[in-house]
Protein backbone atom coordinates (compact mmCIF):
# COMPACT_ATOMS: atom_id res chain seq x y z
CA UNK A 1 0.00 0.00 0.00
CA UNK A 2 1.33 3.85 -0.83
CA UNK A 3 2.01 5.69 1.92
CA UNK A 4 -0.49 8.38 1.27
CA UNK A 5 -3.29 5.87 0.87
CA UNK A 6 -2.53 4.37 4.87
CA UNK A 7 -2.09 8.55 5.35
CA UNK A 8 -5.43 9.45 4.56
CA UNK A 9 -6.61 7.19 6.62
CA UNK A 10 -4.31 8.81 9.47
CA UNK A 11 -5.20 11.89 9.16
CA UNK A 12 -2.01 13.65 11.05
CA UNK A 13 -2.57 17.41 9.50
CA UNK A 14 -3.18 18.78 13.00
CA UNK A 15 0.65 18.63 13.49
CA UNK A 16 2.75 21.61 13.17
CA UNK A 17 5.17 20.35 10.36
CA UNK A 18 7.04 20.61 8.40
CA UNK A 19 8.79 22.38 11.74
CA UNK A 20 9.76 25.91 11.85
CA UNK A 21 13.59 26.76 11.92
CA UNK A 22 14.29 29.94 14.07
CA UNK A 23 17.93 31.67 13.47
CA UNK A 24 19.14 33.18 16.62
CA UNK A 25 20.92 36.24 17.43
CA UNK A 26 23.11 37.25 19.55
CA UNK A 27 26.48 39.04 20.06
CA UNK A 28 28.79 36.15 20.50
CA UNK A 29 27.62 34.70 17.36
CA UNK A 30 28.24 37.80 15.52
CA UNK A 31 31.72 38.46 17.06
CA UNK A 32 32.54 34.94 15.77
CA UNK A 33 31.40 35.21 12.84
CA UNK A 34 28.62 31.88 12.99
CA UNK A 35 25.21 31.77 11.80
CA UNK A 36 22.99 29.43 14.10
CA UNK A 37 19.64 27.93 13.72
CA UNK A 38 17.11 25.46 15.81
CA UNK A 39 14.87 23.35 14.37
CA UNK A 40 11.64 23.31 16.19
CA UNK A 41 11.14 20.09 16.64
CA UNK A 42 9.50 20.80 20.02
CA UNK A 43 6.43 22.97 18.28
CA UNK A 44 5.34 19.95 15.97
CA UNK A 45 2.59 19.04 18.90
CA UNK A 46 2.38 19.96 22.58
CA UNK A 47 1.74 15.92 23.36
CA UNK A 48 3.62 14.67 19.60
CA UNK A 49 6.98 15.99 19.37
CA UNK A 50 10.91 15.92 18.60
CA UNK A 51 12.60 12.76 17.86
CA UNK A 52 9.06 10.83 19.70
CA UNK A 53 7.02 11.35 17.08
CA UNK A 54 9.44 11.25 13.85
CA UNK A 55 10.20 7.71 15.50
CA UNK A 56 6.58 6.71 15.84
CA UNK A 57 5.15 7.97 12.53
CA UNK A 58 6.12 5.13 10.63
CA UNK A 59 5.18 2.74 13.33
CA UNK A 60 1.85 3.69 13.52
CA UNK A 61 1.38 3.39 9.83
CA UNK A 62 3.09 -0.25 9.75
CA UNK A 63 0.85 -0.93 12.51
CA UNK A 64 -2.50 0.75 10.92
CA UNK A 65 -1.11 -1.21 7.46
CA UNK A 66 -1.08 -4.64 9.36
CA UNK A 67 -4.24 -4.33 11.02
CA UNK A 68 -3.17 -3.79 14.94
CA UNK A 69 -5.22 -1.53 16.68
CA UNK A 70 -2.58 -2.33 19.83
CA UNK A 71 0.42 -1.05 20.49
CA UNK A 72 2.58 -2.44 22.87
CA UNK A 73 6.63 -0.92 24.13
CA UNK A 74 8.66 -0.20 27.05
CA UNK A 75 10.14 2.52 28.81
CA UNK A 76 10.95 4.07 32.56
CA UNK A 77 8.27 6.24 34.19
CA UNK A 78 9.66 9.69 32.95
CA UNK A 79 10.05 8.16 29.53
CA UNK A 80 9.39 10.72 26.80
CA UNK A 81 8.55 7.67 24.37
CA UNK A 82 6.03 5.96 26.99
CA UNK A 83 4.30 9.77 26.60
CA UNK A 84 4.51 10.34 22.92
CA UNK A 85 3.36 6.42 22.76
CA UNK A 86 0.19 7.15 24.85
CA UNK A 87 -0.45 10.61 23.01
CA UNK A 88 -0.08 8.79 19.56
CA UNK A 89 -2.79 6.14 21.08
CA UNK A 90 -5.21 8.96 21.98
CA UNK A 91 -4.83 11.14 18.56
CA UNK A 92 -4.83 8.24 16.21
CA UNK A 93 -7.03 5.95 17.79
CA UNK A 94 -5.05 2.93 18.96
CA UNK A 95 -5.24 0.93 22.24
CA UNK A 96 -1.99 0.90 23.74
CA UNK A 97 -0.03 -1.13 26.52
CA UNK A 98 2.90 0.53 28.13
CA UNK A 99 5.57 -1.73 29.87
CA UNK A 100 7.11 -0.10 32.88
CA UNK A 101 10.76 -0.29 34.38
CA UNK A 102 9.95 -0.42 38.16
CA UNK A 103 7.70 -0.56 40.78
CA UNK A 104 4.42 1.53 40.73
CA UNK A 105 4.41 4.85 42.74
CA UNK A 106 1.39 6.71 43.61
CA UNK A 107 0.53 9.33 42.80
CA UNK A 108 1.42 8.91 39.92
CA UNK A 109 4.13 11.12 37.79
CA UNK A 110 2.97 13.80 35.09
CA UNK A 111 3.94 11.75 32.55
CA UNK A 112 2.31 8.34 33.62
CA UNK A 113 -0.90 10.13 34.78
CA UNK A 114 -0.82 11.72 30.88
CA UNK A 115 -0.26 8.52 29.57
CA UNK A 116 -3.18 6.96 31.87
CA UNK A 117 -5.31 9.66 31.17
CA UNK A 118 -4.66 8.39 27.21
CA UNK A 119 -5.97 5.22 27.77
CA UNK A 120 -2.82 3.21 28.10
CA UNK A 121 -2.60 0.58 30.54
CA UNK A 122 0.53 0.46 32.37
CA UNK A 123 2.02 -3.06 33.31
CA UNK A 124 5.08 -2.78 35.59
CA UNK A 125 8.04 -4.59 35.32
CA UNK A 126 10.82 -5.29 37.82
CA UNK A 127 14.20 -4.11 36.57
CA UNK A 128 15.80 -7.91 36.23
CA UNK A 129 12.60 -7.98 33.91
CA UNK A 130 12.79 -5.48 32.28
CA UNK A 131 15.98 -5.98 30.86
CA UNK A 132 14.82 -8.67 29.38
CA UNK A 133 12.48 -6.98 27.07
CA UNK A 134 13.85 -8.12 23.39
CA UNK A 135 14.03 -11.98 24.66
CA UNK A 136 11.91 -13.96 23.04
CA UNK A 137 10.88 -15.49 25.81
CA UNK A 138 10.03 -12.44 27.32
CA UNK A 139 8.00 -11.28 24.05
CA UNK A 140 6.11 -14.86 24.00
CA UNK A 141 4.77 -13.68 27.69
CA UNK A 142 3.96 -10.85 26.83
CA UNK A 143 1.81 -12.14 23.79
CA UNK A 144 0.08 -14.54 25.90
CA UNK A 145 -0.31 -12.09 28.11
CA UNK A 146 -1.96 -9.61 25.85
CA UNK A 147 -2.37 -11.13 22.58
CA UNK A 148 -2.19 -9.08 19.50
CA UNK A 149 0.10 -6.34 20.08
CA UNK A 150 2.33 -4.06 17.47
CA UNK A 151 5.40 -3.96 19.20
CA UNK A 152 7.35 -1.05 19.51
CA UNK A 153 11.00 -1.24 21.06
CA UNK A 154 12.28 0.89 23.62
CA UNK A 155 13.03 4.99 22.58
CA UNK A 156 11.05 3.88 19.71
CA UNK A 157 14.09 2.50 17.67
CA UNK A 158 13.67 0.05 14.64
CA UNK A 159 14.01 0.92 11.22
CA UNK A 160 10.68 2.88 10.89
CA UNK A 161 12.08 5.12 13.76
CA UNK A 162 15.22 6.18 11.38
CA UNK A 163 12.86 6.50 8.42
CA UNK A 164 10.94 9.12 10.07
CA UNK A 165 14.17 11.06 11.53
CA UNK A 166 15.36 11.18 7.71
CA UNK A 167 12.55 13.22 7.54
CA UNK A 168 13.68 16.15 9.74
CA UNK A 169 16.56 16.17 6.81
CA UNK A 170 14.09 16.27 4.05
CA UNK A 171 11.99 19.10 5.80
CA UNK A 172 15.42 21.43 5.08
CA UNK A 173 15.33 24.45 2.77
CA UNK A 174 18.56 25.47 2.90
CA UNK A 175 22.28 23.87 3.66
CA UNK A 176 23.98 24.13 6.99
CA UNK A 177 28.10 22.90 7.73
CA UNK A 178 27.14 21.44 10.56
CA UNK A 179 24.03 19.87 11.72
CA UNK A 180 24.07 18.88 15.88
CA UNK A 181 21.44 16.72 17.71
CA UNK A 182 21.33 15.79 20.84
CA UNK A 183 22.34 11.63 21.72
CA UNK A 184 21.08 8.58 23.99
CA UNK A 185 20.57 5.56 21.72
CA UNK A 186 22.04 7.64 18.27
CA UNK A 187 18.69 6.71 16.33
CA UNK A 188 18.08 9.85 15.38
CA UNK A 189 21.34 11.08 14.59
CA UNK A 190 21.71 7.73 12.54
CA UNK A 191 18.10 9.09 10.48
CA UNK A 192 19.84 12.35 10.81
CA UNK A 193 23.32 11.41 8.56
CA UNK A 194 21.62 8.70 6.40
CA UNK A 195 19.31 11.21 5.47
CA UNK A 196 22.15 14.12 4.79
CA UNK A 197 24.28 11.82 2.43
CA UNK A 198 27.34 13.32 3.38
CA UNK A 199 26.00 17.00 2.60
CA UNK A 200 27.02 18.48 6.08
CA UNK A 201 28.68 17.31 9.22
CA UNK A 202 26.96 15.54 11.72
CA UNK A 203 27.93 16.30 15.53
CA UNK A 204 25.79 14.08 18.25
CA UNK A 205 25.91 15.89 21.91
CA UNK A 206 25.96 12.44 24.40
CA UNK A 207 23.54 13.25 27.06
CA UNK A 208 24.97 9.55 28.95
CA UNK A 209 28.20 9.71 30.62
CA UNK A 210 30.61 6.67 29.59
CA UNK A 211 28.89 6.65 25.88
CA UNK A 212 31.35 5.10 24.09
CA UNK A 213 29.22 2.37 22.96
CA UNK A 214 27.63 5.34 20.70
CA UNK A 215 30.20 4.98 18.13
CA UNK A 216 29.62 1.35 17.50
CA UNK A 217 26.12 1.75 17.47
CA UNK A 218 25.62 4.96 15.42
CA UNK A 219 27.94 2.86 12.74
CA UNK A 220 26.33 0.12 13.30
CA UNK A 221 22.42 1.72 12.69
CA UNK A 222 23.89 3.02 9.62
CA UNK A 223 25.10 0.14 7.99
CA UNK A 224 21.87 -1.43 8.92
CA UNK A 225 20.18 1.07 6.84
CA UNK A 226 21.90 1.80 4.50
CA UNK A 227 24.36 -0.05 3.78
CA UNK A 228 26.93 2.03 3.84
CA UNK A 229 29.87 4.08 5.84
CA UNK A 230 30.29 8.02 6.50
CA UNK A 231 32.75 10.04 7.90
CA UNK A 232 30.84 13.11 8.39
CA UNK A 233 30.15 12.59 11.73
CA UNK A 234 31.40 13.00 15.42
CA UNK A 235 30.37 12.33 18.96
CA UNK A 236 30.72 15.42 21.27
CA UNK A 237 31.08 13.51 25.52
CA UNK A 238 32.06 16.24 26.99
CA UNK A 239 28.49 17.84 28.08
CA UNK A 240 26.37 14.58 29.78
CA UNK A 241 26.57 17.27 33.09
CA UNK A 242 27.22 13.59 35.42
CA UNK A 243 24.92 11.49 33.15
CA UNK A 244 21.44 10.76 32.05
CA UNK A 245 19.30 13.19 33.43
CA UNK A 246 21.58 14.43 35.62
CA UNK A 247 21.98 18.38 36.29
CA UNK A 248 23.98 20.88 37.55
CA UNK A 249 23.11 24.78 38.47
CA UNK A 250 25.19 25.94 35.28
CA UNK A 251 22.97 24.12 33.15
CA UNK A 252 19.15 25.05 34.67
CA UNK A 253 20.82 28.48 34.79
CA UNK A 254 21.50 28.10 31.04
CA UNK A 255 17.98 27.11 29.92
CA UNK A 256 16.29 29.48 32.08
CA UNK A 257 18.66 32.53 30.39
CA UNK A 258 17.94 30.88 26.98
CA UNK A 259 14.14 31.33 27.74
CA UNK A 260 14.46 34.88 28.12
CA UNK A 261 16.56 35.56 25.36
CA UNK A 262 15.31 33.20 22.99
CA UNK A 263 11.97 32.45 23.57
CA UNK A 264 12.74 28.66 22.68
CA UNK A 265 11.99 26.38 26.22
CA UNK A 266 15.01 23.49 26.50
CA UNK A 267 14.71 21.34 29.06
CA UNK A 268 17.73 19.61 31.05
CA UNK A 269 18.04 16.41 29.84
CA UNK A 270 18.66 16.42 26.33
CA UNK A 271 18.12 19.96 24.78
CA UNK A 272 20.14 21.69 27.31
CA UNK A 273 22.91 20.22 27.28
CA UNK A 274 23.54 20.46 23.29
CA UNK A 275 22.85 23.93 23.53
CA UNK A 276 25.20 24.33 26.34
CA UNK A 277 27.57 22.76 24.63
CA UNK A 278 27.62 24.40 21.10
CA UNK A 279 27.63 27.41 22.95
CA UNK A 280 30.63 26.50 24.79
CA UNK A 281 32.17 25.05 21.71
CA UNK A 282 31.19 28.25 19.98
CA UNK A 283 33.56 30.02 22.73
CA UNK A 284 36.32 28.02 22.41
CA UNK A 285 36.63 28.41 18.71
CA UNK A 286 35.50 25.11 17.78
CA UNK A 287 33.50 26.13 14.73
CA UNK A 288 35.36 28.21 11.30
CA UNK A 289 34.24 31.18 10.64
CA UNK A 290 31.34 31.24 8.64
CA UNK A 291 29.71 28.00 9.86
CA UNK A 292 25.86 27.23 9.60
CA UNK A 293 25.26 25.67 12.12
CA UNK A 294 21.88 24.06 12.99
CA UNK A 295 20.75 22.50 15.77
CA UNK A 296 17.88 19.95 16.22
CA UNK A 297 15.37 20.52 19.23
CA UNK A 298 14.84 17.09 20.05
CA UNK A 299 11.44 17.95 22.19
CA UNK A 300 10.69 16.15 25.25
CA UNK A 301 8.95 18.89 26.77
CA UNK A 302 6.93 16.82 29.00
CA UNK A 303 10.03 15.85 30.79
CA UNK A 304 10.32 19.61 32.15
CA UNK A 305 7.96 18.93 34.75
CA UNK A 306 10.40 16.61 36.80
CA UNK A 307 12.54 19.52 37.25
CA UNK A 308 12.46 22.91 39.13
CA UNK A 309 12.43 25.32 36.50
C1 LIG B 1 14.58 10.31 23.32
C2 LIG B 1 15.18 11.66 23.12
C3 LIG B 1 16.49 11.83 22.60
C4 LIG B 1 17.38 10.68 22.30
O1 LIG B 1 17.18 10.18 21.03
P1 LIG B 1 18.05 8.95 20.50
O2 LIG B 1 17.47 8.68 19.18
O3 LIG B 1 17.84 7.83 21.48
O4 LIG B 1 19.46 9.37 20.47
C5 LIG B 1 16.95 13.12 22.42
N1 LIG B 1 16.20 14.20 22.74
C6 LIG B 1 14.96 14.07 23.24
C7 LIG B 1 14.21 15.29 23.62
C8 LIG B 1 14.41 12.80 23.44
O5 LIG B 1 13.17 12.68 23.95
Amino acid sequence: MHDSDSLSCMDSSFLNLPSPVTQLHHPLLEAKKLQLFIKRDELIHPHLQGNKWRKLKYNLLQARRNGHSTLLTFGGAYSNHIHATAAAGHYFNFRTIGIIRGEQHLPLNPTLQDAKDWGMALHYVSRAEYREKTSPAFIEKLITQFSDFYLIPEGGNNEFATRGCVEIIDELEDKYDAICVDCGTGATMTGIIAGLENKSRVLGFAVLKGADFLQHDVTRQLQQYTHRTFNNWALIPDYHFGGFARTKPELIEFIKEFKQQFDIQLEPVYSGKMLFGIFDLIKQDYFPDNTRILAIHGGGLQGLRGFAL
